[in-house]
């Protein structure tokens, strides 16, 4: 921690956060522990920039995590909310607007025929997994080692992001019965989850993924995994369920199905379909959506679900998705960013691997490739430290873990990748 930020106004506020937040913050990976740093608290962004409570400017690279592909306030979707607050902000009753955005994301994402809408990617995971069980009669998961789909109970074992950021194998609080119905089964590796199957094939409700996983850094799916696990699924009478809460309207408009050619029986999403707003939702086929109450017996319900404001927001988002279509503009951008860092990287004789998917990346401090967690684990934790502190010196905002991917907004401008570029040569020289 640099001298200047015990003096700071975000030392202050961390302070008086801590006396009445567990840790001082609401989620835990936002306190900077693993990077060494202490939380900068954010007073405002607009469009690729953020502006912390002691006036530094930043050029964002998290995007709150994933839901603002656009940047910060994006003026059609502030506009959006604004007018629908007026109307007022929850009614607990349904409205065309619910309609409208489900209809815009079964257009979108066919396999999903039919969607519903909840308020965080939590709780979608976790109902798709309900509606998985109730499905099949069946009561096991598979789930990939690294792959984070929320925090539900059933979801917590062996998941990334938070997770493995803290080196915690799961969560106190999980019931051991429970656990053992979650099994799990490294990322990218086909034979180990038939071996699975074979194992356990007809108790296995669903076998969840992140089609490409963004909670143990950014890792690919191999040619034909995806594939295969649909296979597989088919085989043995098991639900595939996408979790496309990071990749849904970010690596296209169909998302990671779509780009993989992949039909899952329910999707999860999150994130950019709420624009900024808490909104998630989950769908799929007709036949096991209408299992749902109040037609069917599987319960799932909301007393904020389908938020006015939050549906306003996702229509607005996907709205300007369509229209502006940003993918080639920042997937390009991506590809750039990730080229050079690939280049710096070279040039000063530091190995690193870089994996990037459209608008998302990951610097890893390893030399070897990264396609499950055991990989991902083989980066230097202390390089990523000491890089995620000199970037945030030099202004830019990094996700404070190797275990996150980063993303590149449609608020960037070529010339601020110029920038990103010339503080990571710095950077890297520091390490
Ligand atoms: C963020 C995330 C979730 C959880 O969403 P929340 O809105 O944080 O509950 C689930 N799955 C994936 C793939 C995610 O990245």
């Amino acid at each position: 921690m640099s001298t200047d930020y015990l003096t700071a106004k975000s030392a202050v506020l961390f302070e008086e956060a801590q006396k009445y937040i567990p840790g001082g913050v609401n989620s835990p990976v936002r306190a900077c522990q693993a990077v060494g740093a202490s939380p900068r608290f954010v007073k405002k962004g607009q469009g690729a920039r953020l502006y912390d409570e002691d006036g530094r400017e930043y050029l964002d690279l998290v995007g709150s995590w994933g839901p603002l592909i656009f940047g910060h306030c994006p003026p059609s979707v502030i506009k959006a909310i604004t007018e629908a607050a007026k109307n007022g902000t929850t009614f607990g009753a349904p409205t065309e607007a619910e309609t409208r955005l489900a209809a815009l994301i079964s257009e979108n994402v066919p396999s999903m025929e039919m969607v519903r809408l909840v308020s965080s990617g939590t709780e979608a995971a976790m109902s798709a997994i309900r509606l998985a069980r109730g499905a099949t009669s069946r009561d096991k998961i598979v789930k990939f080692e690294g792959c984070y789909h929320g925090h539900a109970d059933s979801l917590l074992v062996a998941a990334g992001s938070g997770v493995v950021t803290q080196s915690i194998p799961g969560s106190l609080g999980v019931p051991k019965a429970l656990a053992e119905l979650t099994i799990t089964c490294p990322y990218n590796d086909l034979e180990a989850l038939e071996q699975r199957f074979k194992l356990a094939g007809p108790e296995i409700a669903a076998v969840i993924v992140e089609p490409v996983a963004g909670n143990m850094g950014l890792v690919l799916p191999k040619d034909g995994f995806l594939q295969g696990l649909a296979e597989l699924c088919q085989k043995y009478g098991a639900l595939f369920i996408c979790d496309e809460v990071i990749t849904g309207f970010r690596l296209g408009l169909g998302g990671a199905q779509e780009l993989y050619q992949i039909k899952p029986d329910l999707t999860v999403l999150g994130k950019i379909i709420g624009g900024g707003l808490p909104l998630a939702a989950f769908g799929g086929k007709k036949a096991y959506m209408e299992l749902l109450a109040p037609l069917g017996g599987v319960y799932q319900a909301g007393t904020l679900s389908g938020n006015p404001l939050a549906v306003a927001a996702g229509i607005a988002a996907i709205e300007r998705l369509q229209s502006e279509e940003p993918y080639g503009r920042i997937n390009h951008m991506s590809a750039r960013w990730a080229e050079g860092l690939r280049t710096l990287a070279k040039d000063k004789g530091l190995p690193v691997t870089v994996n990037q998917l459209g608008s998302m990346s990951t610097i890893f401090f390893t030399p070897d490739p990264v396609y499950d967690l055991a990989t991902a684990k083989k980066s230097d934790l202390k390089l990523y430290s000491a890089w995620f502190r000199a970037m945030l010196e030099l202004g830019v905002w990094l996700p404070p873990s190797q275990f996150e991917s980063l993303f590149i907004s449609a608020g960037i401008l070529f010339s601020e990748v110029d920038d990103l570029l010339e503080a990571a040569e710095k950077a890297l020289e520091s390490l």
